[in-house]
């Protein structure tokens, strides 16, 4: 197949395969700012670098845009077996989880299948549910996610949530549990594989374990910012492509992989299409606040830009993408633009997949829920069984390539230009009704149920 945007790529491939500057970036990001977490210090100095970074590669309108939000102070805590015998286990507690001194019975629930919550309701009143990390349950099909095993002991009445890392060796594993713009109503804590298999044994050689949390974390009021800038288009700039990653990672952890590589690559993307490339439509480059304890950057833009989201002819959303072992398109259940993004990967002489499914967990949700035409680069041929290091502490920069940031950069950067450029783009955003279709459609009949459920406990109806 000829690629009619030949001298482009190779221009682009050549600048992002010959440059440190993916990496530099990283190192910055990650070494110098830490975590990013919201309410840190770094996570401003990075939203500023990103902003400068931004300038530095040519684009306009360069702009944060700040939000308010709920956020969370890590505290000191203590999880204590208190029965059959006395001893602390290390722990830390998920972000949202509240201050509290509470003592209960623990019920290992094992990979925390739906089912599971059903057939033991009565048995979880006022216990604390163990459950791991497993991402599909043995049976299920789709991803179970922390917040949905987190909520569904929420239901149960349990009073404290332990989540347990199945991967041995890296520690516990961290994830928000709060909802709905509120902090978590019981506490939840994270142990490391080997501890949990711990209190398991103990609790079938004694019958049953009693522990105890005592923590002293805080909710509060906070800011953050969403990091925009535009490469404005030359023929109808009010066209835009938006690609962004959030830049919050989770306090414990470098978060180098997940977003910071993401951050990165989309900054490359910048870079050489600032450099190189003059684009018929505008290109939006948007670095989202605070992902990690609900969407909460995008879920602010896509409200304070409500009236504009029309404008958006594509969405590509790039978190943790420079970290992915493989590196897809995963269409975000648009069938109609299969053919057109088939047709890109013959061009750019590329092999990725090209999926056709969606999940909540990350920042194109907040669009997706808006009708807005969404996709990311993701891992479309590989499941895992969970986030590996992810989410713990190990998430360092050691463990990021320079070649996994070129390949997410060049992708983006090749992608983006040519849907900047398509005269016949085959999608129009979902209007209220087409979102609601798709989110109730029948395989989505359970997780929309236990949505409900938990939207009528948090007494809102705004999701
Ligand atoms: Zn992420």
């Amino acid at each position: 197949m000829t690629n009619p945007h030949l001298p482009l790529d190779q221009k682009i491939l050549g600048d992002i395969y010959s440059s440190r500057e993916a990496m530099d970036n990283l190192e910055v990001l990650c070494d110098d700012f830490g975590s990013r977490f919201g309410g840190t210090e770094g996570e401003k100095l990075a939203a500023d670098f990103i902003a400068a970074k931004y300038k530095e590669y040519g684009l306009k309108n360069v702009h944060l845009e700040p939000f308010e939000y709920l956020g969370w102070r890590r505290g000191e805590v203590i999880l204590e077996i208190t029965e059959p015998i006395q001893k602390e286990i290390p722990c830390i507690t998920l972000p949202h989880s509240p201050a509290s001194q509470v003592e209960a019975e623990v019920i290992f629930l094992g990979e925390g299948h739906p089912d599971d919550f059903d057939a033991n309701a009565e048995a979880l009143q006022g216990k604390f549910v163990m459950v791991n990390s497993v991402l599909y349950p043995k049976g299920m099909k789709r991803w179970v996610h922390r917040q949905e095993k987190f909520g569904r002991s929420l239901l149960a009445g349990a009073a404290g949530f332990i989540f347990v890392n199945h991967y041995p060796g890296y520690g516990p594993a961290t994830g928000g549990i709060g909802s709905h713009g509120m902090g978590a109503p019981i506490p939840g804590v994270s142990v490391s594989k080997e501890n949990g298999d711990f209190i398991q044994r103990l609790a079938k050689k004694h019958g049953a374990v009693k522990m105890r949390i005592t923590s002293t974390d805080k909710l509060e009021k906070m800011t953050s910012w969403n990091v925009i800038g535009d490469l404005p288009g030359t023929e109808s700039p009010d066209e835009m492509i938006l690609i962004g990653s959030h830049y919050d990672g989770h306090d414990i952890s470098q978060g180098a992989s997940d977003p910071a590589s993401g951050v990165v690559s989309v900054l490359e993307a910048a870079r050489v299409l600032g450099k190189y490339a003059q684009l018929p439509r505008t290109i939006r480059f948007a670095m989202w606040g605070v992902e990690e304890i609900g969407l909460l950057g995008s879920s602010a833009y896509v409200k304070a830009h409500a009236d504009e989201l029309h404008k958006i002819r594509f969405y590509l959303n790039m978190d943790a993408a420079g970290g992915m072992a493989v590196k897809d398109i995963n269409l975000h259940a648009w069938q109609e633009l299969q053919g057109t993004f088939e047709k890109y990967r013959d061009e750019m002489a590329l092999d990725f997949a090209i999926g056709q499914s969606f999940h909540s967990a990350s920042d194109h949700y907040s669009f997706l829920l808006k009708g807005v035409i969404t996709g990311g680069v993701e891992a479309v041929r590989q499941t895992r069984s969970g986030r590996g290091y992810g989410h713990t502490q190990f998430d360092t920069v050691d463990k990021v390539t320079l070649r996994g940031l070129r390949d997410a950069a060049a992708l983006a950067a090749r992608i983006v230009l040519r849907v900047a450029r398509e005269e016949n783009w085959l999608a129009t955003p979902r209007d209220e009704s087409a979102v609601d279709e798709l989110l109730n459609q029948p395989s989505r009949t359970e997780i929309m149920a236990f949505q409900a459920r938990m939207e009528e406990y948090f007494g809102k109806k705004e999701f």
